[in-house]
C-alpha cells in the first residue's frame, strides 16, 4: 500500500455545508515537532485510511489538523449545554475541529474530529489545548468501553505537540484525533433552538434523522419519533454503563450525543467498591453525576432535549409539551427494561426464571452489593465462578451477605453467558493512573500493555493477574481533575 495515500478525497463536509450556521471554518494551530505516541490500526483500517500514512511525518501532520487535505474545511461546531444545571448559550468546539465526515468499511459515515487543535471563537478564555495525559486517558478508557461493547466514540491516534501546556503545572501537551458516528449534542439542538430561526432547528433534526435514526422519517410524526429513538438509545446507553460500573462524571447535555454513543471523556471512571454515592470528579461536589444518579440525570438531560425540538412536534407549544412529556414518561420503563435484561445475563438467568423471581434475586445480589462494598468487577466475575460450582471466592468476598446464594445457584445460572458479559479486565483506576504517569514522564510501555489488556476484556489470560485485582487496600479514593 502507499505510504502517502491521503484521505482527502474521501474526507467531505456535509454536517458543514447542510448547517453552515452551526459551523464556523477554522485552523487548527500549527505544531512544530509532532510525534505520534499511539495509532489505532485496527480502527485506521475500519475507517479505510492507511496505517503507514498515518505514521508518514505528513500523516502526523494530518493528525493535528496542519496537513489539510485539498477540498476539506476543518470547522468547529457550535453548541449550547447546561453544565451542572445551569444553561451557557454558546459553548461549542473551544478546543476541537470537525475535519469532516468520511464513509468506512460498512459504509457508515463517522467524524474525524481533533480535540486539543488549538483556541477557536467558541474558546472563552480557554487556551484551546490538551495534555498528553488526559488525552490518553480519553484513548484508553473510550477504546475500552468499545471492547466491552458500549457504544462509544473512537480513539484513533495521540500526537504529542512537543509543546507545554500550563495547567497546574506545564504538562506535554497532545492532540487526540477522535472519531464518531457524529457529534450531534443535546446541546446542539438547544443552540440551534436559540437561534430563534426554525428553519435552522428543522434542518438540523433532519440531518439527525438521516444519519442517525432513518426509521423516524417514516414516521407521523418524524421530530417526535427522532426523540422517542434518542430516548431509547441513551436509555439503552445508561443502562450499559451502570451494568460495567461506568461513572461518565459530566454529563452535561453538551455531552449527550443524539447517536447513543458515549461522548467526551473528562472525569470519568469505572467503579471499585460498589456505591450508588460514587463520584470521582473532584468538582462534581454534590454529586450530581453520582454513578446511581446517571438515569434521572439522562432523563432530565432528555427533558431538555424536548424542550428544544417543541416547535418542531406542533404548531400548537402546549400541544407539542403534552406529545413529549408523555414519551420522555416512558424513560424509566425503557431503561428499567434494559438493565434488568442485562442483570439477567450478569447473573445468567435464562427464560425459565420468572421475572417475579428475577426481580428478587437481582434486587437480594443489589443489596448484597451496597451492604458489602463489594469491587463490582471482581464480584461478577468470581460469580461466574460460582456458577461453575465454585462458590468460595465470591463468598470470601461478600461477608455476611451470602444468604441469596444457593437460591440463586438452584435458578441454575448460565455460566457462559456471564462469562461473555462479566468482564475480567477494566481499566482500573490505579492501572489507568499508573500507565498516565509513565507516559507523561516519556514512557509508553505501560499504557500500550493495559491498551492490549483491555482489548479483550471477557477472556481470562494467564499472566495478567494483576489487571484483574482491586486497587491495594488502604490507598486514598480516587479523584479524577477536570483539569483537562
Ligand atoms: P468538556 O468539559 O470537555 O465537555 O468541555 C466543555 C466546554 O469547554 C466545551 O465547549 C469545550 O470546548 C470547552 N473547553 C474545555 N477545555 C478547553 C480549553 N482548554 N480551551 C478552550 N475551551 C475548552
Ligand atoms: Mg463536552
Amino acid at each position: 500500500m502507499s505510504t502517502t495515500a491521503p484521505p482527502g478525497n474521501r474526507l467531505h463536509g456535509r454536517f458543514a455545508s447542510e448547517l453552515p450556521e452551526l459551523a464556523v471554518p477554522w485552523a487548527a494551530v500549527e505544531v512544530a515537532a509532532p510525534q505520534l505516541l499511539v495509532l489505532n490500526e485496527g480502527l485506521a483500517a475500519e475507517l479505510g485510511l492507511d496505517p503507514d500514512y498515518l505514521r508518514s511525518p505528513q500523516g502526523v501532520r494530518f493528525l493535528v489538523g496542519n496537513e489539510v487535505p485539498e477540498g476539506t474545511t476543518p470547522v468547529a461546531q457550535a453548541y449550547s449545554g447546561h453544565q451542572f444545571g445551569q444553561h451557557v448559550p454558546r459553548l461549542g468546539d473551544g478546543r476541537a475541529l470537525l475535519l469532516g465526515e468520511l464513509l468506512d468499511a460498512g459504509g457508515r459515515p463517522r467524524d474525524l474530529h481533533l480535540k486539543g487543535s488549538g483556541p477557536t471563537p467558541f474558546s472563552r478564555g480557554g487556551d484551546g489545548l490538551a495534555a498528553v495525559g488526559p488525552m490518553l486517558r480519553e484513548y484508553v478508557i473510550s477504546e475500552a468501553l468499545h471492547a466491552l461493547g458500549v457504544p462509544t466514540t473512537r480513539s484513533l491516534a495521540v500526537v504529542a505537540t512537543g509543546r507545554a501546556v500550563r495547567r497546574e503545572t506545564p504538562l506535554p501537551g497532545a492532540v487526540l484525533a477522535r472519531v464518531a458516528s457524529s457529534h450531534l449534542r443535546v446541546g446542539t439542538f438547544q443552540y440551534a433552538r436559540s437561534t430563534g430561526d426554525t428553519e435552522v432547528l428543522r434542518r438540523l433534526a433532519d440531518h439527525a434523522v438521516a444519519r442517525h435514526h432513518p426509521l423516524a422519517a417514516g414516521a407521523e410524526n418524524r421530530y417526535l419519533a427522532l426523540f422517542e429513538a434518542v430516548l431509547s438509545a441513551q436509555a439503552s446507553l445508561v443502562a450499559q454503563w451502570m451494568l460495567v460500573g461506568f461513572v461518565h462524571g459530566v454529563m452535561n447535555t453538551d455531552n449527550t450525543t443524539i447517536s447513543g454513543e458515549t461522548i467526551d471523556y473528562g472525569p470519568c471512571a469505572f467503579l471499585d467498591a460498589f456505591d450508588p454515592a460514587t463520584v470521582f470528579s473532584s468538582i462534581d461536589v454534590q454529586g450530581r453525576y453520582a454513578y446511581g444518579n446517571q438515569p434521572v440525570i439522562a432523563q432530565w438531560n432528555l427533558a431538555r432535549f424536548g424542550e428544544a425540538l417543541i416547535p418542531l412536534v406542533h404548531d400548537d407549544p402546549e400541544q407539542a409539551v403534552a406529545l413529549l412529556t408523555d414519551a420522555l414518561n416512558g424513560f424509566p420503563a425503557q431503561y428499567s427494561a434494559a438493565w434488568t435484561a442485562g442483570m439477567r445475563r450478569k447473573l445468567g438467568l435464562g427464560e425459565h426464571v420468572d421475572d417475579d423471581v428475577a426481580t428478587s434475586v437481582i434486587g437480594q445480589v443489589t443489596s448484597a452489593l451496597v451492604d458489602g462494598h463489594v469491587d463490582h468487577t471482581a464480584f461478577f466475575r468470581r460469580l461466574t465462578a460460582a456458577a461453575r460450582g465454585d462458590d468460595g471466592p465470591v463468598r470470601a468476598l461478600l461477608g455476611d451477605s451470602t444468604d441469596w446464594v444457593e437460591r440463586w445457584q438452584a435458578l441454575e445460572p448460565a455460566a457462559d453467558v456471564m462469562a461473555g458479559v462479566n468482564p475480567v479486565y477494566i481499566p482500573r483506576n490505579h492501572l489507568v493512573e499508573e500507565a498516565l504517569d509513565a507516559a507523561t514522564a516519556g514512557d509508553l510501555g505501560p499504557f500500550t500493555a493495559l491498551l492490549d489488556v483491555l482489548a479483550q476484556p471477557y477472556t481470562e489470560r494467564p499472566g495478567l493477574e494483576r489487571y484483574e485485582e482491586a486497587a491495594p487496600a488502604g490507598g486514598a479514593p480516587f479523584i479524577t481533575y477536570c483539569g483537562t
